[in-house]
């Protein structure tokens, strides 16, 4: 497509993660034509251990879908990734990727979004599913767009159970000690095998002690998150002081996967982000996922929480509304999701605040 020339398509997503990528498998289900824009090109991301219930691709697109395209269970980022991915592409969805959207908006009875290289698309609807940092929320919620830092950080790493002697045990494990929260877990393999030694172990260490790290390193500027804190930004003192806190702290299985990760300088810092939304929905254009609510990693629920949100959406945005009273649907969509959403971020707020007072 050709700068100067319009895209268009009935519905338009911006941000091609999970949530855009749910929220996309849900409306397809309406026939509408979809067009998704992603900034990144590289998938290849962790964090996040998401549990990934029974049968929720046919959920989502109303369709059977050949049996393992997403395996159920305790699952890592890039699987689940995947299996949506191969679903979205099967769905006839335009994907488009390397298309950084920088300006959100509606003019004549449309919604556009224009990228950093002039490109425009537009659609009938708009939807933000473009993370914590959304720019979408930013055009939606001008007075209040950022989410801000909760004051801790979440050091995540991933290992090969086989490159481990000890054995984890099958299902998620909470340990707290001195400051220090950790969350160990063992996900499912690719192919979707649970048997161990096959099996990766994930492991998201909570600390309110390494706030300077991030705002030395400039992954925290003021209140707002700018990135996480990569190994590279990492001095080897602080690797070595891991180390000496891992042992002091954790018992094994789990200290051996965080001296493993550490000893390869594979951990990763996530400051944790929140947001409460005041609005979901205005105009043409809508929020979901991380983009619309954030909370700590610590409550376990943004994937699901995405999941309803692309349900609900595709609920109340239906053929018929989409020619006939698409603002309308997007209002009930706004309805029907704030008040849960609101409620999950305030028990979220209260587990972070908890969480740092502990620690202090
Ligand atoms: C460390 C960590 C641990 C977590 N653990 C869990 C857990 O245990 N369980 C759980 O359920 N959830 C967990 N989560 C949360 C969960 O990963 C998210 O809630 C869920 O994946 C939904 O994310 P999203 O798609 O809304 O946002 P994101 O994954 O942030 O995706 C946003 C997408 O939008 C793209 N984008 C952004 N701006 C633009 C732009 N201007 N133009 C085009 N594209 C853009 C980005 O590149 C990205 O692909 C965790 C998160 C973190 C950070």
């Amino acid at each position: 497509m050709s700068s100067g020339q319009a895209h268009v398509s009935d519905i338009l997503i911006v941000g091609g993660s999970l949530a855009g990528l749910m929220t996309g498998l849900a409306l397809s289900r309406h026939g509408f034509s979809i067009a998704l824009l992603e900034r990144s090109t590289d998938t290849d991301r962790t964090g996040a251990a998401l549990q990934v219930g029974y049968g929720l691709l046919e959920q989502l697109t109303g369709r059977r879908h050949a049996p393992g395209m997403l395996a159920t269970g305790v699952q890592a980022w890039q699987s689940v990734y995947r299996g949506l991915r191969g679903a979205a592409e099967d769905a006839g969805m335009l994907i488009l990727q390397n298309a950084r959207v920088e300006t959100v908006g509606e003019d004549e009875g449309r919604a556009f979004a224009t990228t950093v290289d002039n490109r425009r698309f537009e659609g009938a609807v708009l939807i933000g599913a473009d993370g914590y940092q959304s720019i979408v929320r930013r055009y939606l919620c001008p007075e209040r767009p950022d989410a801000m830092f909760a004051d801790y950080l979440a050091w995540v790493g991933f290992a090969e159970e086989s490159a481990l002697s000890a054995r984890f045990p099958p299902h998620l494990e909470f340990l707290e000690s001195g400051p220090y929260l950790l969350l160990g877990f063992p996900l499912t393999a690719a192919d979707g095998s649970p048997e161990r030694g096959r099996r990766r172990v994930g492991w998201g260490w909570y600390d309110a002690g390494h706030n300077a790290i991030l705002r030395e390193t400039g992954a925290v500027e003021g209140d707002l998150v700018r990135h996480s804190l990569r190994p590279a930004d990492m001095p080897d003192a602080l690797f070595d002081e891991l180390a000496a806190l891992a042992r002091r702290h954790w018992p094994s299985p789990w200290r051996d996967a965080i001296l493993e990760c550490i000893a390869r300088k594979a951990v990763l810092g996530t400051p944790v982000v929140q947001y409460l939304p005041d609005r979901l929905a205005s105009g043409r254009v809508c929020l979901v996922g991380d983009a619309a609510h954030v909370c700590t990693p610590m409550t376990g629920n943004g994937f699901a929480t995405a999941a309803d949100d692309a349900l609900t959406l595709a609920r109340f945005l239906d053929a018929e509304a989409l020619r006939s009273d698409p603002l309308g649907a997007l209002r009930s969509y706004e309805a029907s999701r704030l008040p849960e959403v609101r409620r999950l971020g305030r028990s979220g707020q209260q587990i972070s605040q908890n969480f740092v007072r502990a620690s202090r």
